[in-house]
């Protein structure tokens, strides 16, 4: 049952088959089994995850009608609160804290009848490519536990490729739903900007980070973004228009007629070989699905990584100014006498991690007094130009594609030492971001020199969600039709598994 798309466990909840309290319990014990070695959770809530499920099931024994996905577990990332659950960001700093309230994502889960397992790992305030920056130790990749999971959301891809929840909700401010997608073999969604509530989403870079839906198949994260979009007047970035129609274009997943834009800048020499074998034969099976192929250039995508690394700190060393040691989590030094301004300096030294520090040093300087137009404000005209360059493409096809990220999985500990390197994960991730605008990640099959996960990048204008989804259900189609099985059937056997 595990296995099986939340879709699936949902009608087998509905015929009688199963009840939403043994589906729970299965993942319970499955994340009992497997999380050892994978460390995809840092917290499991057991006993509410059990009394939500028999909610659920007491609610269908009275004839409710209930919405599609209730019943179905979902792995939270830790960056989004939840009413009396640990919430940490992967921070020491905030070890301890539990949330008053909850984020109106989880408040639309609970509403919808999902079930919360837990709270995933994460690089600590969803800095970095490979969950290795998570205080509470890495994420290991369920194809090859030696390999990173990607990040900042690995938790949430590595907990639906080890069968551990068959949902996640993952965050993305520069590719963290998307590169832990691609190289777990997975399905993620960044929403256009504004498309799914940030209230309750602690904040990492506020003008680009957006929550979306991690799921194992294009249906099932298509439920689940329908489940938890929508406007929310508790966040003044919210867009108050409809929720794209994405569930219908999952089901269609129509692509006759539809331009499908190449981005050029997006698929060259620093590529690896299998990336891009991959990404060539997904187009092929796009223009048999009655696609028109297209390229598009973007010859501002170059410098998006350089402006992404001025906007994101400049932004999270003012959001990251309210861990003060006064209001949440830890507190260090707190003796008699000593002053605040020790106590913050202390807290603030222990409690965030190396990676943290840096962006707050980078954004601190960027944002000062004589350096603010050279470095934020000539980020944010690069900004604009990224915007411009989408429009222009748009205007000769109806979505973009590019590999979505430039590699497949790397080894633990590879890239740790190398900022830049670790950087470069997001090269074709960044953009999407910098606008504002939807991007999917699907897997589009193996590396054939590593039989790793490689995965398709699919780009939408604003608010035009589910053209994504048409795109990424018809080559999912494609794919299963040519494999047989679903790729998550070819991973290793984790150990402790059946
Ligand atoms: N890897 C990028 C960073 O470190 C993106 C992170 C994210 O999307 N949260 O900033």
């Amino acid at each position: 049952m595990i296995t099986r798309s939340a879709h699936e466990m949902s009608s087998a909840m509905v015929s009688g088959e199963i009840t939403s309290q043994e589906l729970t319990k299965a993942h319970l014990d499955r994340i009992s089994a497997v999380d050892k070695e994978v460390h995809a959770f840092l917290h499991v809530d057991t006993e509410g995850a059990m009394s939500q499920a028999k909610a659920v099931d007491e609610a269908r024994a009275r004839g409710e009608k209930l919405g599609p996905l209730a019943g179905v577990p979902l792995a939270l990332k830790d960056v989004l609160v939840q009413k009396g659950i640990p919430t940490t960001c992967g921070s020491k700093i905030l070890e301890g804290w539990r949330p008053p309230y909850d984020a109106t994502v989880v408040t639309r889960l609970k509403n919808a009848g999902i079930v919360i397992l837990g709270k995933t790992n994460m690089d600590e305030f969803a800095m970095g490519s490979s969950t290795e920056n998570s205080a509470y130790g890495p994420t290991h990749n369920p194809w090859d536990l030696s390999r990173i999971p990607g990040g900042s959301g690995g938790g949430s891809s590595a907990s639906l490729a080890a069968f551990q929840a068959p949902l996640a909700i993952g965050t993305d401010t520069g590719g963290s739903i998307r590169q832990p997608a691609a190289v777990t073999g997975t399905v993620g969604v960044k929403p256009t900007y504004g498309g799914v509530s940030r209230y309750g989403l602690v904040a990492f870079s506020s003008s680009l980070d957006q929550a979306g839906p991690c799921a194992r198949t294009v249906l099932d994260a298509a439920l689940l973004h329908e489940v938890i979009a929508g406007h929310d007047p508790k966040d003044a970035t919210s867009i108050d228009s409809p929720v794209p129609q994405v569930v219908a274009a999952a089901r269609s997943g129509d692509v006759k007629g539809m331009k499908i834009g190449v981005v050029k800048e997006l698929n060259g020499d620093g590529y690896q070989a299998g990336v891009r074998s991959r990404f060539e034969e997904s187009l092929e099976l796009l223009a048999k699905a009655g696609a028109e192929i297209v390229e598009v250039s973007c010859p501002n995508f170059e410098y998006a990584l350089a402006a992404y690394y001025l906007i994101a700190p400049s932004e999270c060393s003012s959001n990251l100014a309210r861990f003060d040691a006064m209001r949440y989590g830890l507190r260090v030094g707190d003796s008699d006498g000593a002053s605040a301004e020790s106590v913050m300096n202390l807290t603030r030294e222990v409690g965030f991690g190396r990676e943290v520090k840096r962006r707050i040093i980078l954004g601190t300087y960027a944002l000062s007094s004589g350096y603010f137009d050279a470095y934020y404000g000539s980020a944010q005209k690069v900004r604009t130009l990224i915007m411009q360059d989408f429009t222009k493409a748009f205007t000769k096809a109806d979505v973009l594609v590019s590999p979505t990220s430039p590699t497949t999985a790397f080894k633990i500990g590879e890239k740790a030492n190398d900022p830049l390197a670790m950087y470069l994960n997001d090269i074709a991730t960044i953009p999407v971001n910098m606008a504002g605008i939807g991007g999917m990640s699907v897997p589009s099959g193996l590396a054939p020199e590593d039989n790793l996960p490689v995965g398709f990048q699919i780009m939408a204008p604003a608010m035009q969600d589910q053209r994504m989804y048409s795109v990424g259900a018809s080559l999912e189609a494609s794919l299963l039709s040519q494999w047989g099985a679903p790729l998550l059937s070819k991973i290793p056997a984790l150990a402790g598994s059946k």
